[in-house]
Formats: structure tokens, C-alpha cells, sequence
């Protein structure tokens, strides 16, 4: 680890253009790090692009800084220039570039930059110049600042921008501190991000009390869709394009819909899936040792974490569900 700390020092030091690259639909953790990393690029004198696939969603805007966030489905012929006359390219919260969709993955590709790669997901593509890679980590943000703290603990790197930045992250990508990938060690870097002096009360009504009325409504449908199979253990619900059209909701008021079937009482494994440009976006949580990254892997085009991940079915919401009934049964250990 010594040694690639060394190795990033010196890229940083030495090099003088910066892009940052997220996931596409990028959550707190892929903005937060982003912007912390931005941050702290600027304020030792480097230039710097921020960059992700699409917009970010609105609850995240409060983060310092924010407007040097640049979606590519706006701005791809400036940040096309720019990724390619970057010295340095930082991949942050992502393990494929496939995650980065179709137009900007294609740039990513060519470009002949430096590729470094910070992030917490399982099985992270190996075309990267330098890897920071640990997914025993709770995020990409408590990563970040581990990279940070080793490479730069010469200087006072920690400002309290760039600690709201990774707050953000680290709250978000562990259901506020409760998932099991929180650690004591994690809780003690917290303790320093709030030694910093950011308002951690405002970031929480920021993320979390901005409900707004549709969504509200959107809400009461996705539960009415709700259903529980397999003896109570699994449950799965769903929205369509249609629904959202119906209460004035856009694509990113779903968020958080994906925890709640969790939230039921028994249930260890949960699905909520959603119509998207004619086909079906899904997301999967568990409990436990119950591995929804294998499962999504295995039959949903898809991947990310054993209690948290993704996918993509291509078809309708009837038959993503009838193949989610027939198999869950493989993700559900038997005690
Ligand atoms: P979400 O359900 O919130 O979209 O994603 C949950 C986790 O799974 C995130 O960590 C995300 O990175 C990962 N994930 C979501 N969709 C995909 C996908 O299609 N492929 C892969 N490899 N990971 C995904
Ligand atoms: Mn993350």
C-alpha cells in the first residue's frame, strides 16, 4: 500500500491536468467523493474537471461546489476535449467502465491519460494505471479519505468542504452508518470529519426530509404493487413508466424505494424494479449472507454488492418478475 501512495503523490505532483469520472444515475457516494476529490485537486493548484454519464439528483445540490458537477448527456463535446487532454483520469465508485454508459464509456476508452481507479465494488476491471480498490470499505468516500490520509498526510489535507463532501458519501453508501460494512475504524474518521466544523444536522435534512408530494403518491403505488413470496423471506415491487407520468414524479424520485421492501418484517431479500427506456432497471438488497451481487450477476445482466446491487432485464415488468419468482429461491440460504 506504501508504495502506491508514493506512486499517486508523485501523479499528483507531477501532473498537471485532472478529470474526475463517476457511474451513471450517480448517488451520494459517487457526487460526494467526486467533490471531495475535486476539492482537494483545486486547492493544491491543479486543474480539474468533474464529470458523470448523467445529472445527479436534486437532494444532492447542497454539496459545496456542486455546479462543477458536468453530466455528459449536456456537456459531451467540452468534456470529450477535456477527458482527452487530461493528464490524469480518476475513476471514483465504479468498477467497470460499462458503468459510465454507452457515450462516455466510448471516451473513456481512447483516452490516453493515466487511469486511476478508487473504489469499493467486487471484481474492478484491471485496464486501470494504479488501483485503490477495497470493497470492505463502506464507501467510496471512507476510501477516498484512506488514500488521501496515506498519500498526503504530509500536508493538512482535510478542509471542511472536502469533509462534508465525504460525510455525504460515507452516510449514504451505509444506510446512515447501520450496514455491517461500518467499522469502529470508520466511526473514528467520521470523528474527524465532524472536527472539521460542517453542519452534519443540514446534510441529513438535505439527503433525507425532501420528500415532495408526488413522490409521496408514487410511494403509495409502489406499495400497492408490493408482494411477498417464498414464505415471507422475499419481496419484490415495481413501478412503471406509466406511473410516473401519472403523479408528475421523475426517474430519480425512486430513490430509497429500493430499501424499503427490506424494511418489512422477515423479508431478507428484496427487488424493486422500474421501467426505463422500454426496459427494466432493478434493484436488489438482502440481509445477511443472502448474495444479491451473485444473483444479479447470474440472471439479471448485472452486479454490485452481496446486501446491495443491480440490474438491467430486457423485456416486460411481467416477465422480469415471473424470472424473478422462478429463481430468488437460488439467492435465499437455507438455514
Ligand atoms: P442501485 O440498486 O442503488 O442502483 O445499485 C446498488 C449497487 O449495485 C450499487 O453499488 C451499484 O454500483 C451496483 N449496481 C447497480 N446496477 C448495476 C449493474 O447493472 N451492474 C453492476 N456491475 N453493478 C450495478
Ligand atoms: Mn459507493
Amino acid at each position: 500500500m506504501e508504495e502506491k501512495f508514493k506512486s499517486l503523490r508523485k501523479l499528483i505532483e507531477t501532473k498537471t491536468n485532472f478529470a474526475i469520472t463517476t457511474h451513471i444515475n450517480p448517488d451520494g457516494d459517487a457526487i460526494g467523493s467526486s467533490l471531495a476529490l475535486y476539492h482537494f485537486l483545486k486547492n493544491i493548484g491543479k486543474q480539474v474537471i468533474v464529470a458523470g454519464p448523467n445529472d445527479a439528483p436534486e437532494n444532492l445540490r447542497f454539496l459545496p461546489e456542486f455546479e462543477v458537477y458536468q453530466p455528459f448527456t449536456e456537456y459531451s463535446d467540452n468534456l470529450t476535449r477535456a477527458l482527452k487532454n487530461a493528464d490524469v483520469v480518476f475513476a471514483l465508485d465504479f468498477n467497470t467502465l460499462s458503468r459510465t454508459g454507452e457515450a462516455m464509456k466510448a471516451v473513456l476508452a481512447d483516452v490516453t491519460a493515466s487511469k486511476v481507479l478508487i473504489d469499493h465494488h467486487l471484481q474492478p476491471d484491471q485496464e486501470f494505471n494504479l488501483a485503490f480498490s477495497d470493497s470492505t470499505s463502506c464507501s467510496t468516500c471512507e476510501l477516498l479519505f484512506d488514500v488521501l490520509d496515506g498519500a498526503f498526510s504530509h500536508i493538512n489535507w482535510l478542509t471542511k468542504d472536502i469533509a462534508e463532501c465525504l460525510y455525504t458519501g460515507i452516510v449514504t453508501d451505509s444506510g446512515s452508518f447501520r450496514f455491517d460494512t461500518v467499522k469502529p475504524e470508520t466511526h473514528r474518521k467520521v470523528a474527524r470529519l465532524l472536527d472539521t466544523g460542517f453542519n452534519h444536522t443540514a446534510v441529513h435534512e438535505y439527503l433525507y426530509d425532501s420528500n415532495s408530494l408526488e413522490r409521496f403518491k408514487l410511494m403509495t403505488i409502489m406499495l400497492s404493487n408490493l408482494r411477498v413470496i417464498l414464505d415471507g423471506v422475499v419481496s419484490v415491487s415495481y413501478i412503471t413508466e406509466c406511473d410516473l407520468q401519472a403523479t408528475g414524479c421523475r426517474r430519480e424520485d425512486v430513490e430509497g424505494f429500493s430499501n424499503m421492501g427490506l424494511s418489512l418484517k422477515g423479508v431478507v431479500i428484496s427487488a424493486f424494479m422500474r421501467e426505463e427506456d422500454g426496459k427494466i432497471r432493478i434493484s436488489f438488497r438482502s440481509k445477511g449472507d443472502h448474495d444479491v451481487n451473485l444473483y444479479a450477476r447470474k440472471y439479471f445482466n448485472g452486479g454490485g454488492h452481496k446486501n446491495a446491487a443491480g440490474g438491467t432485464f430486457y423485456g416486460s415488468v411481467a416477465e422480469a418478475l415471473q424470472l424473478f419468482e422462478q429463481t430468488v429461491h437460488e439467492a435465499v440460504l437455507t438455514r
